[in-house]
């Protein structure tokens, strides 16, 4: 029997070093990263980037072969709840999304050629991608809706749709674009998965969506998420990845690990939260006492610390069932932890927040940055309701009605039956009354 808690102290070491490397180098940064632009924060990542290759811990989502460490989900899952303490971090170690789970795909499904041609210099840093799936016009939370279409002509196919959120659409060298390729096709074989270089003839990059993360206009920042008409986008018959129809299983399977990775940058997030909500309770003084002394900080303090420890070890055995057992086995795990971490995160910032006041509603504070973020994570990569319904669904499979309806619990019926069962019993007893 094996059942550990415990980290490797060598890979002990290594979190170590990527927690002091964030606070010591990256922290800083994240105070001017808008203000630098795209082209400054490649430079200001550029030597950090050096860096951590130096250390072996680049794109660490990655098989040894493709450059990357091949560490398994525990190990990935520890180091990002390091980098989720800041959204930069992870450029810094060659895994923010959607360029890491992007590379999955690629390395999971691309030819040699297109290895070569997209994989390799995405992982050096070199070029920028994005996932174009959801559609305005159709519910993303059940992509079988899907309207965009490829149609083959002679050795290319034609590409015609309407996408949003395509989250670096507008910096992106390529997108990874879904289309329907056979609507008659069963639902989960209809779409397939293109690269698209984002220069092709009838790619047009309408906007980057204004949201409650970036509720100002902007166009061609980090973190943007566009709006992108293809319109007759002819692509050689080579820029397929994976099979024909193969589209769903590729987006499930690169969706799977991407959640672990989400829910650990999720507590990174809220421990930087807590931190705030714990050290301010410390010396902000209201109606005589200490925050610290008042009984709803500390419920929200011990909340929060429940909360996110049940968050952590959920997160962690999800991702040491994937490890395990295989994608396929974590479902479950992986849909709780996908609706579960969401809210932890958002009610730890909401407390967080709230005690510090206007201050935490300020922007003087990341909370209030924090607190709009967090607000994203119950929707992207699927709704709370659908991983509610997908775990709420497995479960109900290993259920079924009790014989003629009587609850299996129903007491009468079970004390009838205990008496028949130990009337022998029953006997001497009341024969010594
Ligand atoms: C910050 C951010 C980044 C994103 N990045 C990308 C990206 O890079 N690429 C990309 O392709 N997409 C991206 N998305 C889009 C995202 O994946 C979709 O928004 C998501 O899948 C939901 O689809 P929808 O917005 O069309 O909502 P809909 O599918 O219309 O759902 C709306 C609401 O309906 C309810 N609902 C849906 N299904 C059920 C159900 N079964 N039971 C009960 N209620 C239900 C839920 O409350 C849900 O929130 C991003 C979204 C955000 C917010």
């Amino acid at each position: 029997m094996s059942w550990s808690f415990s980290t490797d102290p060598e890979f002990q070491e290594q979190l170590d070093w990527m927690a002091e490397f964030v606070r010591g180098e990256i922290l800083p940064l994240e105070t001017i990263w808008r203000e630098l632009g795209p082209n400054g924060l490649r430079e200001a990542m550029a030597p950090l980037q050096r860096e951590v290759k130096s250390r072996g811990l680049w794109a660490a989502h990655l098989p040894p072969h493709l450059g990357g460490q091949g560490m398994g989900q525990i190990r990935l899952g520890l180091m990002h709840e390091i980098l989720g303490t800041s959204p930069i971090a992870p450029l810094a170690f060659g895994n923010a999304a959607p360029d890491s789970g992007n590379s999955e795909i690629l390395a999971m499904a691309g030819t040699p050629e297109q290895a070569e041609r997209w994989l390799h210099p995405l992982l050096a840093g070199d070029l920028r991608s994005a996932f174009s799936m959801t559609e305005p016009d159709t519910a993303g939370s059940d992509p079988t809706q899907l309207r965009t279409r490829a149609v083959r002509d002679g050795e290319d196919w034609i590409i015609d749709g309407h996408k949003w959120f395509s989250s670096n659409g507008s910096i992106a060298d390529f997108l990874i674009v879904m289309a329907v390729t056979d609507p008659d096709a069963r639902p989960s074989q209809r779409a397939s998965m293109f690269i698209v270089p984002r220069d092709t003839p009838g790619v047009e990059i309408v906007r980057d969506v204004p949201t409650m993360e970036h509720p100002w206009e902007q166009f061609g920042a980090y973190g943007g998420h566009a709006e992108i008409l293809y319109e007759g986008v002819r692509v050689p018959a080579d820029s397929l990845l994976g099979k024909e129809g193969e589209g769903f299983v590729l987006a499930q399977q690169r969706l799977g690990p991407g959640r672990i990775h989400h829910c650990m940058r999720w507590l990174g997030v809220a421990r930087r939260a807590f931190d705030m909500m714990c050290e301010r309770a410390t010396y902000r003084s209201a109606h005589g006492s200490l925050l610290a002394e008042k009984q709803t900080v500390q419920n929200w303090i011990a909340d929060s610390a429940a909360e996110m420890q049940a968050a952590r070890l959920m997160t962690l055995h999800a991702a040491w069932v994937m490890d395990t057992q295989g994608a396929r086995a974590a479902i479950v795990d992986v849909a709780l932890i996908k609706f579960y971490g969401a809210r932890v995160l958002h009610d730890v910032i909401d407390r967080a927040l709230q005690v510090h006041g206007s201050l935490g509603y300020s922007s003087d504070l990341p909370l209030e940055q924090m607190y709009r973020f967090a607000r994203a994570a119950r929707i992207y990569d699927g709704p709370d309701e659908v991983h509610r319904q997908t775990v709420a669904r497995r479960i109900l499979q290993g259920y079924g009605p009790p014989a003629d309806e009587v609850p299996t619990e129903h007491l009468p019926t079970r004390r009838e039956e205990a008496r028949e069962r130990f009337v022998d019993l029953l006997d001497v007893l009341s024969a010594n009354d």
